[in-house]
Formats: structure tokens, C-alpha cells, sequence
């Protein structure tokens, strides 16, 4: 992007060794943190999460696109999840041949025969964007994608901002210091969370966080734990073994973990086939489900967040269906898409495989998976498409425009990587919460933003994968 650091900044070796070691203990005094990856369960050893030395210019336009639309999004994600038939008919084609996808819509079947025990529903969503940037120097904001199931980085993001202050006023850049935005998308998170407690009604019931088994990225939740504390809420980390061992539910489904009763499951682990690595897990997140405890995300939100029903929202008319009466709000929303294209049997499908074969570098082909690293990009598309072309196989993918934002330099601290200049892309997600009880849309907010950085040899792969790093973005 352009009107970065200059130049005579950038190059300027010892300067910049000067700064980096400065940002790494303002990153630690600001507790952006991260235990390091030897010791992921002790807190004995933690390092800085990592981030970007300096901030990345946005334009102000489309950052302030990015949080208008999103209380739409939430509304969104809101109305599919209350829709059976569209998830059951968006989802249909990836069932049959994605077994993780499979699985999620079995639990969510099995939940709409038994009927839902809990009418409040708590929605954490983050949206994902790119610039698309022109030769001709305008930008428009595409989604990458839209997160419904733990998404992370709302505990440290909100610690950032005083990082990269401090470090433009040390480089001599105090107006530029003075123009980072403030943001607290953990307090926004807690404060989302605190309301669905409290409609649940029962004063001991715990917050329980369902969490990995190895958690470096342990500060960012705790975070929001703190701020539940602050209000006398109290919390819980629990694994899917812990459920399975010791969860129940009682004659009104109210679940209880370890004897305590839980009145809220704030999934940050579950969204990955690999996060179950038994049976046991399935049985205990299907308990969680069953149940009448509250659930970030329940089953059906889940499946509202895969990349399949963003690319049918993608289709003519179907934003309409959700949104009759306000085609404000469908252009709003509309304007965000990028191009997206289905993979499904039948000649619209077969038109996408000989787009995409013509033109590789102008795609990306995503399967249906989170959680980074799995996207195929170029000859490899090729490759997958040309061996599944006229197969089922090929409808566990959809394919996407690839967007092109402009790359701007940088240099991403990370710990026991060299200091190095390197070209950057960047990533801005807004984080979305809301609550409904009933049909009443209790809260419905945007809480605050992320902005991701990475180097652009990386095609893919996020801050948790090692690739990306944190930043914040600098208006422009
Ligand atoms: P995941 O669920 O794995 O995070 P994403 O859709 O966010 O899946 O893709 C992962 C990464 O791949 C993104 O963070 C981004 O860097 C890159 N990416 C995804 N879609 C596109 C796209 N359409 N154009 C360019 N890069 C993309
Ligand atoms: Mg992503």
C-alpha cells in the first residue's frame, strides 16, 4: 500500500534493529503474548505474539466499509442459521463428499428432530477482507471469508494499538502515532457473552470455554476471561475429554460439567476434523448441542460460516431472500462479495472447471475447511480439477476470484526469525456480536477490527499457522 514508513526509515539497519527490540518489549509490557511453541500448557515461558514493527496504511473508506456492513453480517449468519431448507440445500453437495462437513450436518439433523432446548443464541463472528487494489489506485473491500466459529485475536488485537504508537513516536512520527485507532474487540467480546449469561438466568452457572489441547494462543482468550471476572461471571476451560468424562445433562438438558452447571460453551476448539480425535470428542460435542446451555456457536451458526454457503449467497437473488424489504442492506452486503463460483455436477459447474482451467492464477480453489493452509493455488488447481473434473470429488471445493491488494513493506517480528524487509499483504477482519432470545434481537454490534499481516511468498495461512502476524491498521 502506498504513503507506508519512508525509505530512509525502512533501510536504515541500525535504526530499525533499534526499534525492533524496542516493539518487542512494548509488545510484552502491553501483554501481546503467546506462549512459545516448546511449552504450549505452561505459562512459564511466554514470548510476543507476533506483529508487524510498523502499522499498515488502509484507506479510511474502506476500513470504515468494513465496520458499517457488519452488523449486517451478523443478521445474516443470524437468518441462516433459522433456515433448515437453505442450509440443507446450500450444504447438500458438500455432504456427500466432504465426511467432516457430513458429520457437522448429522449433529445439527439430530438437533432439529429433538427441537432446540435453548432459544438464546450468542454469535461471535469475523469478518475477513482483502483490498482488491486497481492499477488505477482505487480499492475495493472483498471477504475472504466470514468466521462464526472461534475466531481469535479479539484478547491481543485490543493490546496492540499502544505497541505501534510507541514505536512512531520513538521512529519521530507523533502525528502518526496520534492516528491509531483505538480498539477493544475483548471488552466488545465479554460484553456479548456477560448478556447471554445473564438471559440464561442462573447466577453460578460458569462460562466454559471449550479449548484446545495445546493452547499457545492462551492470552488472547484470557483476555475475555478477565473482562467475564470483572463482572462476577465466573468462567471455565474445559477439552472435549473433560465433557466426555464428566458431562451430563439433567431432566430439563441442563448441562453439567465437573458438577458445575454451564450457562454458556464458548467454542474456541471444534472447527477442525483434527480438533476431534475420538469418538469420545463427537459424543461430548453433541451433548453440548443437545443441550440447554448456550452455545458460541450452536451447530447450525457453524454451518452457517463455511465457505460453501458463502459462495450460494453469492448466487442472484438469494441475499434478497434473507433481506425482502431492504435492498440497502443487500447492496451493502453485496458489494463486499467477490466473485464466487460453485463446483457442483451440472453445466454451471462444468463453466467454473473451464474457467478455472484457463486462468489458475486468477483463482483460488478452497475446500471446505478452516483454520489456514488449506487453500490451492495456480497449477495445483490444475492439477485437483483436471483429475476430479467431471467427479463428486470436485464439489468438496468451491472456487473464488483471487484478490490482488497491493503489497506494501514491512518487517514481521516474530521470535527467532531474522530481521528482514519484507513485502507484505494484509488482512482486515471486523468482529461482530450479537445475541438474539427468541425473536428478539437483543445486541447486535460491531466490536472492534484486526488487521493480519503476512509476507507475500505466503499464499495462505494464518497468525496460529506461523505465517501471518499482527498489525494495526494506520488511516489513510
Ligand atoms: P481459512 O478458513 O483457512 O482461514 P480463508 O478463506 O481465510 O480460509 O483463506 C486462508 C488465507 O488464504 C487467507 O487468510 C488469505 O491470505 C488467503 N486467501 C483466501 N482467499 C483468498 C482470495 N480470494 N484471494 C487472495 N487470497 C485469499
Ligand atoms: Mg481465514
Amino acid at each position: 500500500m502506498a504513503q507506508g514508513i519512508q525509505e530512509d526509515v525502512m533501510l536504515n539497519t541500525a535504526l530499525i534493529k533499534e526499534l525492533a527490540d524496542v516493539a518487542k518489549d512494548e509488545a510484552l509490557l502491553q501483554g501481546v503474548l503467546m506462549r512459545i511453541k516448546e511449552t504450549p500448557n505452561s505459562s512459564e515461558l511466554a514470548t510476543y505474539a507476533p506483529f508487524t514493527l510498523f502499522p499498515t496504511p488502509v484507506p479510511k473508506a474502506v476500513f470504515l466499509q468494513a465496520l458499517a456492513v457488519q452488523t449486517h453480517y451478523n443478521t445474516l449468519v443470524d437468518k441462516i442459521s433459522q433456515d433448515p431448507d437453505f442450509l440443507q440445500e446450500s450444504l447438500a453437495s458438500t455432504v456427500a463428499v466432504d465426511d467432516f462437513t457430513a458429520r457437522l450436518f448429522r449433529i445439527h439433523q439430530q438437533i432439529l428432530k429433538e427441537g432446540r432446548s435453548q432459544t438464546i443464541v450468542l454469535g461471535i463472528n469475523r469478518s475477513d477482507y482483502m483490498l482488491d487494489q486497481r492499477e488505477d489506485g482505487s480499492s475495493s473491500l472483498k471477504q475472504i471469508e466470514i468466521n462464526t466459529f472461534a475466531a481469535s485475536f479479539g484478547g491481543l488485537s485490543s493490546h496492540t494499538p499502544d505497541v505501534h504508537r510507541h514505536i512512531l513516536k520513538i521512529a519521530g512520527r507523533l502525528e502518526e502515532s496520534q492516528r491509531i485507532l483505538d480498539n477493544n474487540p475483548a471488552a466488545g467480546l465479554a460484553r456479548a457473552v456477560a448478556k447471554a449469561w445473564e438471559l440464561y438466568g442462573s447466577e453460578k452457572a460458569v462460562v466454559m470455554f471449550l479449548v484446545e489441547e495445546s493452547q499457545r494462543n492462551i492470552f488472547d482468550q484470557r483476555y475475555i476471561e478477565s473482562e467475564l471476572w470483572k463482572r462476577n461471571i465466573p468462567t471455565k476451560r474445559k477439552r472435549f475429554d473433560d465433557v466426555f468424562k464428566t458431562g451430563s445433562l439433567d431432566h430439563d438438558k441442563r448441562l453439567f460439567v465437573e458438577g458445575e452447571e454451564v450457562a454458556v460453551v464458548y467454542f474456541r476448539n471444534g472447527y477442525m476434523p483434527q480438533n476431534y480425535t475420538s469418538e469420545q470428542d463427537w459424543d461430548a460435542r453433541l451433548l453440548m448441542e443437545r443441550s440447554r446451555a448456550v452455545k458460541c456457536p450452536d451447530i447450525s451458526t457453524h454451518l452457517a460460516g463455511t465457505k460453501k454457503v458463502q459462495q450460494v449467497l453469492a448466487r442472484p437473488g438469494v441475499l434478497e431472500k434473507f433481506f425482502p424489504d431492504q435492498p440497502q442492506v443487500v447492496e451493502q452486503i453485496r458489494a463486499t462479495f467477490a466473485g464466487l463460483y460453485t463446483l457442483d455436477l451440472g453445466p454451471e459447474g462444468d463453466k467454473t472447471v473451464a474457467l478455472a482451467l484457463a486462468a489458475p492464477d486468477r483463482f483460488v480453489l478452497k475446500p471446505q475447511r478452516e483454520g489456514g493452509g488449506n487453500n490451492i493455488y495456480g497449477s495445483e488447481i490444475c492439477r485437483v480439477l483436471e483429475g476430479a473434473k467431471t467427479s463428486t470429488e470436485r464439489t468438496a471445493y468451491i472456487l473464488m476470484d483471487k484478490i490482488n491488494p497491493t503489497a506494501s513493506q514491512n518487517y514481521l517480528l516474530r521470535r527467532d526469525a531474522p530481521l528482514i524487509i519484507s513485502n507484505c499483504l494484509s488482512e482486515l477482519g471486523a468482529f461482530g456480536v450479537y445475541v438474539r432470545q427468541g425473536t428478539d434481537m437483543v445486541m447486535n454490534e460491531c466490536v472492534g477490527h484486526l488487521l493480519r499481516t503476512k509476507s507475500s511468498e505466503y499464499s495462505d495461512g494464518g497468525v496460529a499457522a506461523g505465517v501471518a502476524v499482527l498489525d494495526n491498521p494506520l488511516l489513510v
